[in-house]
């Protein structure tokens, strides 16, 4: 199969002719039976909210029809169906979350599910003002900030905790704007509340509700998922991985966890490592267990143990078309629905878990909290003994693989910045000083967080990896998380040695910080570490996060939690730049707001640039006219 999207990787064109030998179907055949895409949904024109309709009303002003029944116009349509986008994005996040704070509430010494970052849940219940942080007895302060973070959610009056960490100047805007997001749940809810058919019909306020709940994303639910998940697997540390299919082991027993939850996945990992399996897996004929991981459950298992990255979003199928996959483990956001389907042309198990998210088609092992380390060697087993029902003339491994450095916490990197702080100065330890020292000077010329996933209306990776690389070699420093990192990482990115891709300052500042221009910080909830390496960035120099030269980047996004992140990063007063034009040109008011009214009173915008090279060029304008300001 030949498919111009995917001239860019080196796997794709095999791995997809592969599948058709083989009568697979993929994303790339449902893509094509899908046609032309609907113009008045791509324009984000058409309403189903209620059952007077469907609607759809014209996306050029002035021609067809221009209301819905009920009299909403092409503006509050958009505006409706993009904050509905944002709610469902935060939701994910936030409930991905909850189930985190729940397995820290059954933290126990001896369990499976235990405190493994203490230093890190004092400071945070320090944080939390919460009494004897320093001396209160383990578990019982780890049951209590799972209950104040529970309550994160659902509390009546105030807002998200975490919205301390930005500058005073940030926290002003919020309150001044009223976008401070209060409990998660009550954002999502009264956003679908003002959505529904006859509430809310002023673009403005819609766009504005849509923001704080995106806010309640960013600064509440994936800031609690990232730090509590670091409370009980660990604060990832630098460390080596290896990223593409290659990873996977044709003599081995390969388990692919597929996802974002780190509580199924840790405990697949331990059951995986239990002496017991590994001998039942070589009674069966293989060398032992490989787990590999997929999306951003992928990511949170290699940033916290090493864990071998299978691939990102798009390589999904592909990693099942190898023919050399015992089972393929889920649990919640980003899996095809397609996936129990594909498993049936190989011997591939397929294992849905959550019950928030059961799939159809194959087997589903309900996990819970309560019952996990027992679930999971219940799946390790079912893949085990799965191994010898592998067909070996269906087996077609690509041979690539990349090795890679992933695990670049905020803590990780302060730690790195610390052997650059020059004692004679007696310049204080643990902060981000050097970082804005070597901004400010000008070695660097910015920094760019570049998130998000794929998606077939691009070549798959490539605007990732341009974006990447161009950046780069104009001397600006990237942070990666997500889909996009996991493109970085295949692409040779995460190295040391990516230092000679890149110009001279930023090649000399990862020289001394030892450190790859690329720096994997984690899932798509650990873009909250990044929101908090800026802030902390931005009140190091007594700024407001909008003056500094930082750019957000999804080049390649598509789910609505990609639109929920975009949201909070421009609440956060980041320029957002985005490579997959969303679904608001049809309301031509809504798009100028996002675009470039909200800059008023946000100090930040949205930017829509499907060519990764111009959109470089913009980001570096963009970069310097910051810097001019303020003057460095
Ligand atoms: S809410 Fe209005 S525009 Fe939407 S479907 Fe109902 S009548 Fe049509
Ligand atoms: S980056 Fe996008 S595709 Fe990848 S795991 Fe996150 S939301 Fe899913």
């Amino acid at each position: 199969m030949s498919n111009e999207v995917l001239n860019y990787d080196k796997i794709a064109e095999a791995s997809l002719a592969k599948a058709q030998r083989d009568g697979a179907e993929t994303m790339w055949d449902r893509r094509a039976a899908q046609k032309t895409q609907c113009g008045f949904g791509e324009a984000g024109v058409c309403c189903r909210i209620c059952t007077m309709g469907p609607c759809r009303v014209s996306p050029v002003p002035g021609k067809g029809a221009e209301r819905g029944i009920c009299g909403a116009n092409a503006d509050t349509i958009v505006a409706r169906n993009t904050a509905r986008m944002v709610a469902a994005g935060a939701s994910a996040h936030s409930d991905h979350a909850r189930d985190i704070v729940h397995a820290l509430h059954h933290s126990k010494a001896e369990g499976p599910y235990k405190v493994r970052d203490e230093a890190k849940l004092r400071r945070i219940a320090k944080e939390w003002d919460v009494v004897d942080a320093d001396t209160k007895e383990t578990y019982a302060l780890a049951h209590e900030m799972a209950e104040l973070a529970l309550e994160e959610f659902g509390k009546p009056f105030g807002t998200q905790r975490f919205l301390k960490r930005a500058p005073k100047a940030r926290q002003e805007i919020w309150a001044r704007e009223d976008i401070a997001p209060r409990a998660i749940d009550m954002e999502v809810v009264t956003l679908m509340h003002s959505t529904h058919m006859g509430c809310a019909a002023d673009y403005e306020s819609l766009f504005r509700r849509a923001m704080r709940t995106g806010m309640a994303d960013g600064w509440g639910g994936s800031m609690i998922g990232t730090e509590f998940s670091d409370i009980l697997y660990g604060t990832p540390t630098a460390r080596a991985s290896s990223s593409n299919l290659g990873v996977i082991d044709a003599e081995m027993v390969n388990i692919m966890v597929h996802g974002h939850d780190p509580n199924l996945s840790e405990m697949v990992v331990l059951a995986a490592q239990n002496p017991e399996m590994v001998e039942l897996a070589k009674s069966k004929g293989a060398k032992g267990i490989n787990i590999v991981g997929m999306c951003c459950t992928g990511n949170e298992m290699t940033m916290r143990h090493g864990i071998k990255i299978a691939g990102n979003f798009y390589q999904q199928e592909m990693a099942i078309i190898t023919g050399a996959m015992e089972a393929v483990v889920v649990d919640v956001q980003c899996i095809f629905p397609a996936l129990p389907e594909l498993a049936k042309t190989y011997h591939t198990r397929f294992v849905s878990t959550s019950p928030k998210a059961k799939i159809a088609g194959d087997i589903f092992i309900e996990f819970s909290e309560a019952t996990g380390l027992d679930n999971a060697a219940e799946i390790v087993k079912l893949a085990v003994e799965n191994f010898p029902n592998r067909d070996a003339s269906k087996v077609e491994i690509p041979d690539i693989k990349q090795d890679t450095m992933v695990g670049y916490s905020v803590e990780t990197i302060i730690e790195h910045l610390d052997a650059v702080v020059n004692s004679q100065l007696e310049d204080e330890l643990g902060t981000v000083k050097p970082l804005t020292d070597v901004i400010y000077a000008g070695v660097i010329r910015g920094a760019a967080g570049v998130v998000g996933c794929n998606n077939p209306k691009q070549q798959h990776d490539y605007a990732h990896i341009t974006v990447m690389e161009e950046l780069i070699k104009r001397d600006v420093i990237c942070v990666v998380t997500g889909c996009a990192a996991q493109a970085a990482a295949k692409a040779g990115l995460l190295t040391l040695e990516a230092k000679d891709k890149c110009g001279r300052g930023l090649k000399e500042v990862c020289e001394r910080v030892n450190i790859p221009p690329v720096l994997h910080m984690g899932s798509c909830v650990d873009i909250s570490r990044i929101l908090h390496i800026v802030n902390l960035c931005a009140d190091q120099r007594g700024v407001d996060p909008a003056l500094l030269p930082v750019v957000g980047i999804a080049p390649e996004w598509m789910s609505e939690k990609a639109v929920a992140i975009a949201n909070y990063v421009v609440g956060s007063g980041i320029n957002t730049y985005l490579g997959v034009i969303p679904p608001v040109l049809g309301g031509p008011n809504f798009t100028k707001l996002m675009t470039e009214d909200c800059q008023e009173f946000i100090g930040a915008h949205f930017v829509f640039e499907k060519d990764p090279i111009v959109m470089v060029d913009k980001i570096m304008e963009d970069m310097e006219a910051k810097r001019v300001a303020l003057g460095i």
